[in-house]
């Protein structure tokens, strides 16, 4: 095995997928499975598909594209709004995309025309997390000018929260995006198939069983790809943590003090960094850095490693509470989104599919 390597296993992310769909559909919701935080990869696409993602969603088209060659042949999702100069793509590989600019939507509309297909939105509404979306006062003019284009077609709502602002999905967000929904039907005398109600941190709700009816469908990367929810980052129950694990090699073991010696200034982040003193210490170096990983965003598997951080290509470690570390053994991780989304991004790790 190339090292360092992201090792994806993917009868792990099956199976979170079969747990948290079948937890979505006892509340009438269908699960839409994200694979972006590991660019589309085949092999996780299929593994969510096989547990029961209905489609699947992706904030790239190269992602989507990836997953369309990869064999995907289900319904595809573009989850950030397409950029004015890729509206052509956007419509090749997406049969719906989420938007809040009507200026976007007509020019999807021709893009859809010119293809000779029906392109599906859904606007997306600003509950307070201040990223994507019309403020809800704006939610009824803009679906209606969205609906009135000729080659897309109006699907639904949705709402993205605790991305941005940190805002938490609550079931008052959910009732004042029901009654979005409910204002738009009324006023434009039609019905809308979907309600997109959020992403990994709507998952607490939906383990209180709390989440309202006639919220159609959660867009969930997160719980599935690493078993968490994305409000407190608490396990959800039923899943496996370590459907990827990072592994690294040792190319350094040395015994260190735990502080710096000399004068100290600014590390290569241009951050001036403190350190405890521990006396001195076992230290190991592994050949990774922030090219390919967060090292705020790392859990050891093996028990005494601790990280202590990181510069470009040299991950530090205290193994002075660890077994047998030398030059050349594997330590392997569980990698945080953070981590995960380096770790799949970077050209210097190795896809190892299990
Ligand atoms: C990334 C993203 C998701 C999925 O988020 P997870 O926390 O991984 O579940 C859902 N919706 C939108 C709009 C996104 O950008």
């Amino acid at each position: 095995m190339k090292l360092p390597a992201l090792v994806i296993d993917t009868a792990k992310i099956r199976h979170n997928t079969r747990v948290v769909s079948s937890m979505l559909g006892e509340l009438g919701m269908r699960l839409v499975g994200v694979p972006k935080s590991v660019l589309g990869h085949p092999a996780v696409v299929k593994a969510m598909v096989e547990g029961g993602a209905a489609a699947i969603a992706d904030s790239r088209v190269e992602n989507l594209a990836r997953a369309r060659e990869g064999g995907y042949a289900g319904e595809t999702v573009l989850l950030r709004s397409p950029a004015p100069s890729r509206v052509d793509e956007a419509v090749a590989v997406a049969d719906v995309s989420l938007n809040s600019e009507v200026e976007v939507v007509r020019m999807l509309a021709k893009a859809a025309r010119k293809a000779n297909r029906t392109h599906k939105v859904v606007l997306m509404v600003d509950l307070g997390d201040l990223r994507e979306g019309v403020p809800v006062h704006k939610a009824v003019e803009t679906a209606k000018a969205m609906s009135s284009e000729d080659g897309v077609k109006l699907a639904g709502i949705g709402v993205n929260l605790a991305c941005y602002g940190g805002v938490i999905p609550t079931r008052e967000k959910m009732e004042a995006l029901l009654k979005v929904r409910d204002d738009i039907e009324s006023s434009l005398g039609l019905k809308l198939e979907t309600v997109s109600g959020g992403n990994s941190a709507n998952m607490p709700l939906v383990m209180n069983k709390e989440m309202p009816a006639g919220i159609t469908e959660l867009r969930i990367g997160e719980s599935v790809l690493l078993g968490t929810e994305a409000v407190h980052r608490s396990p959800v129950p039923g899943c496996y943590p370590d459907a990827f694990t990072i592994v690294a090699e040792v190319i350094e073991v040395q015994t260190k003090p735990s502080k710096p010696e000399g004068q100290v200034g600014q590390n290569a982040f241009g951050l001036v960094v403190t350190f405890p003193d521990r006396g001195i210490r076992k230290r190991a170096i592994c050949a990774a850095g922030r090219q390919d990983i967060d090292p705020d965003g790392l859990t050891p598997l093996e028990p005494g490693v601790q990280v202590l951080g990181a510069s470009s290509d040299h991950l530090i470690l205290d193994v002075q509470d660890a077994g047998d570390v030398k030059v050349g053994s594997m330590l392997r991780f569980i990698p945080a989104y953070s981590s995960l989304l380096q770790a799949a991004t970077s050209p210097f790790v190795e896809k190892v599919v299990r």
